[in-house]
């Protein structure tokens, strides 16, 4: 049986990373991309070679068209069709409104919002029924930030998060008929590196224990697990949905 194929953006480490792994230990041939960070991308390539699948490492910033394109024809000639994108890539920002200017705002919108639509686009182009493949999934990496604001200084943050919380369920009525499912996780305080921009993970376990229900911040593993789930045949009927992973936060 032919093995299907995920992309997730932004796997170098962390979710995404966490992600590509448990896609190649479920039987996926994986597209780990990168922007920056070749070494880590090619130690999660070859973690997940190590287990018996297939990867290959991309190098593209997911906020830039062009790029976007371009791997996506790479992953196409070197790994096979895709069956799954994960829309994983994205930056946390810390600047107060009154303080904003273009270059930040543009950074973290292309960054969040941009990556989505590019990555989205090609993936439709080449899933949908309609335009002769054979469908597919899309999840889309939300934030709790998108219905609570986020931290203090976190407003662009959270407007790109609002943001994607929008373009799934838009995405979802536009290729729903296409054979093509598209949802979305709004992971909640989980213990990756993106904290740095926020004071660190030490500020944000502290913030965990008294803000999140469940008195603990989420692990890697934890939003990976609904992920692939999202992915699976298992969610058949899911569909324009947008999870929490958030320890009830
Ligand atoms: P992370 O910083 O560890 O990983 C994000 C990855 O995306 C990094 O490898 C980074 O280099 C990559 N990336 C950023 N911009 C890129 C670009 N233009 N092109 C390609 N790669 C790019 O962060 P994470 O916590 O693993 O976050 C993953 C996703 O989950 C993000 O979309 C983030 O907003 C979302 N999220 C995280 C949390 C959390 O608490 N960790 C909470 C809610 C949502």
């Amino acid at each position: 049986m032919k093995q299907p194929i995920m992309l997730v953006t932004g796997a170098s480490r962390g979710i995404g990373a966490e992600i590509a792994k448990l896609a190649g230990r479920s039987g996926y041939k994986v597209g780990v991309n990168f922007n920056r960070s070749e070494q880590p991308a090619r130690e999660v390539v070859a973690e997940i070679k190590a287990n018996g699948s297939d990867a290959i490492a991309l190098q593209a910033d997911a906020g830039d068209a062009k790029q976007v394109a371009k791997m996506f024809e790479q992953l196409d000639a070197e790994l096979g069709t895709l069956d799954v994108l994960v829309n994983n890539a994205g930056i946390l920002s810390k600047f107060n409104v009154v303080d904003t200017d273009y270059a930040q705002l543009n950074e973290v919108f292309l960054a969040n919002v941009f990556s989505q639509f590019y990555g989205a686009r090609e993936a439709v182009r080449r899933m949908s029924t309609a335009l002769g493949g054979r469908g597919g999934a899309i999840v889309n990496m939300s934030s709790v930030a998108a219905r609570t604001g986020g931290l203090s200084g976190g407003a662009a943050y959270a407007a790109t998060k609002g943001a994607i919380d929008s373009f799934t369920m838009a995405l979802a009525k536009e290729v729903g008929t296409q054979g093509i499912r598209v949802n979305a996780i709004r992971p909640g305080l989980i213990a990756t590196d993106i904290h740095d921009a926020h004071g660190g993970l030490e500020q944000m376990e502290r913030l965990a224990k008294s803000a999140v229900p469940l008195a603990r911040s989420g692990s890697v593993s934890e939003v990976a697990e609904v992920a692939l789930w999202l992915a699976s045949g298992a969610a058949s009927y899911v569909h324009g949905a947008i999870i929490d992973v958030s320890g009830g936060r």
